[in-house]
């Protein structure tokens, strides 16, 4: 099992990169945010309590993201890992799925950070806000808060992933496909 940590600031691309790497090394995709989101497309109890977080652009609590993923990876079957998207985005998240993972005799075996310049960044959410359909998406003062807390909070995160000497750094400047080809550079170092 190879369980990749996708990493990088909102509008880094962590999303479409996602989806073709789990394709391509038959990995499963686990959005949190998505998650989130289908809670609340579906009218739950919880999409109900969380949507007022995730459109100020604060991060819903720890224990909530968690849960999810723990309930995804044990009912998985058939995949030869994981990819992780938008979690952990907190250093306790990052080990409690540490934790989660030794106990199910797995590990993390990589973090990809995309590394994306500030003004980058705001033109792609810009251009991401006309065709999402997502209320965090189209409004700047989300968006900054957004960008802020992950400088914060889920940042810290990378250092978690350097000290245990997994996380490694990509260029996230250029089309999908060379991105794409740079990380799977990276992939194959560790199936
Ligand atoms: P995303 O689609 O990853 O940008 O997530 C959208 C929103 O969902 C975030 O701004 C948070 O409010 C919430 N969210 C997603 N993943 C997490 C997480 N791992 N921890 C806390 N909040 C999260």
């Amino acid at each position: 099992m190879i369980n990749v940590l996708m990493f990088g600031p909102p509008g880094s691309g962590k999303g479409t990169q996602s989806v073709t790497l789990a394709e391509k090394y038959n990995l499963l995709h686990l959005s949190t945010g998505d998650m989130l989101r289908a809670e609340l497309a579906a009218g739950t109890e919880l999409g109900k309590k969380m949507e007022a977080i995730m459109a100020s652009g604060e991060l819903v609590p720890d224990d909530v993201v968690i849960d999810m993923i723990a309930h995804k990876i044990d009912a998985t079957t058939g995949k030869a890992g994981f990819v992780f998207d938008g979690f952990p985005r907190t250093v306790e998240q990052a080990e409690a799925l540490q934790k989660m993972l030794e106990e199910r005799e797995m590990k993390i075996d990589l973090m990809l950070v995309l590394e994306v310049n500030d003004t980058e960044l705001m033109e792609r959410m810009k251009k991401r806000a006309l065709v999402s359909g997502r209320a965090d998406d189209a409004d700047e003062a989300v968006i900054n808060n957004r960008i802020a807390v992950y400088s914060a909070k889920t940042e810290p995160v990378i250092d978690y992933g350097r000290k245990a000497g997994v996380s490694r750094s990509v260029d996230g400047v250029g089309s999908i496909d060379e991105i794409f080809d740079r990380l799977c550079r990276h992939i194959e170092t560790v199936i």
